[in-house]
Parts: structure tokens; C-alpha cells; sequence
């Protein structure tokens, strides 16, 4: 309790205003750098996220999609709902919108749909999608996906 060397910390910045928020994540940043902690970091923030982790793994209704280095995860993501999810973040400069629209709804996770739990918003959807849950595999170095598309090289 008093010396932890792994810390979850559940969306600790969240209620935050964005100043505080800085000041506690350098804060966090600091005392791992001299305790040499880990953190398994929750959140929704993806400036946070982008910010403080070294690796990402990103989930859609409780289910894995993709796992990644950080800086690979945001040069070049590969599972549909994580491209999905960049792709909403604002960019300075960017003049065309490359704002990736989903479809459908997200289902309630008390009945989550056969399949990939993503093939009712997903546009790459195919008839696999929809009976079999996609497994998470690696495609390269350390990226893992759950994708039929990726698996099937059509992503
Ligand atoms: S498994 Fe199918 S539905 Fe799920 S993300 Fe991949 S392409 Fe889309």
C-alpha cells in the first residue's frame, strides 16, 4: 500500500479543469520516473492518453479492439472503431474533414450483439462479422488487432 510499483488509476484527471489536470499528470509523470512505477491508466481523454502512456490498448463495449505502442496506435491505427476514434480528434490546420462517421447506435451492453460487439456501427462489416468474435492477433511487432477485415487483409 505504502510502495506500490503498479497503480490502476480509473479516469483520475477527468473532473478536472485542463490547468489542474496537467499539474497532476506532470505530477504523476514525475513520481514514476522516480519511484519507477507503473500505471495502468482508464480513460476517455485521448490528450491525456496520448500524453502519458507508453502503450494503449483501446475497448469498445468491454471487448479489446487493438493494442499498440502509443505513438504507433496514433500514427497509423488499424482496428475500424480506433480509426473511428482518432479521427474525432480536432486538428489544427486540417482543412478537410476526416471525421470517420459511424452507423447505427452503441447496443446495450446487457445484450451485446453476436460477433464483433462492433459490426452493427462498423462500415467493413461483412456476414463473418456478424457470428464469429474476432480474436486479437498480432499483425505486426507489437500490435495486437481483433479485426476479421485486418485478419483477412481487406483493412
Ligand atoms: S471484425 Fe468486422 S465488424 Fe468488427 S471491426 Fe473488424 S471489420 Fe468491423
Amino acid at each position: 500500500m505504502v510502495d506500490p510499483e503498479f497503480i490502476v488509476a480509473d479516469e483520475p484527471v477527468s473532473a478536472l479543469d485542463v490547468s489542474i489536470q496537467a499539474q497532476i499528470l506532470n505530477l504523476l509523470m514525475e513520481a514514476q520516473e522516480e519511484r519507477g512505477l507503473t500505471y495502468m491508466f482508464i480513460t476517455h481523454d485521448l490528450s491525456v492518453v496520448q500524453h502519458i502512456s507508453t502503450r494503449v490498448a483501446v475497448m469498445y463495449l468491454g471487448t479489446l479492439c487493438e493494442l499498440s505502442p502509443a505513438q504507433t496506435l496514433f500514427e497509423s491505427p488499424r482496428h475500424p472503431y480506433t480509426q473511428a476514434l482518432l479521427s474525432a480528434i480536432p486538428r489544427l490546420g486540417q482543412k478537410r474533414s476526416r471525421h470517420v462517421r459511424l452507423k447505427g447506435e452503441v447496443p446495450t451492453p446487457i445484450h451485446l450483439p453476436r460477433g464483433c460487439v462492433f459490426h452493427g456501427r462498423c462500415v467493413h462489416a461483412n456476414r463473418r462479422c456478424e457470428e464469429d468474435v474476432p480474436k486479437a492477433r498480432t499483425v505486426e511487432g507489437d500490435v495486437q488487432v481483433a479485426c476479421h477485415g485486418v485478419e483477412e487483409g481487406r483493412l
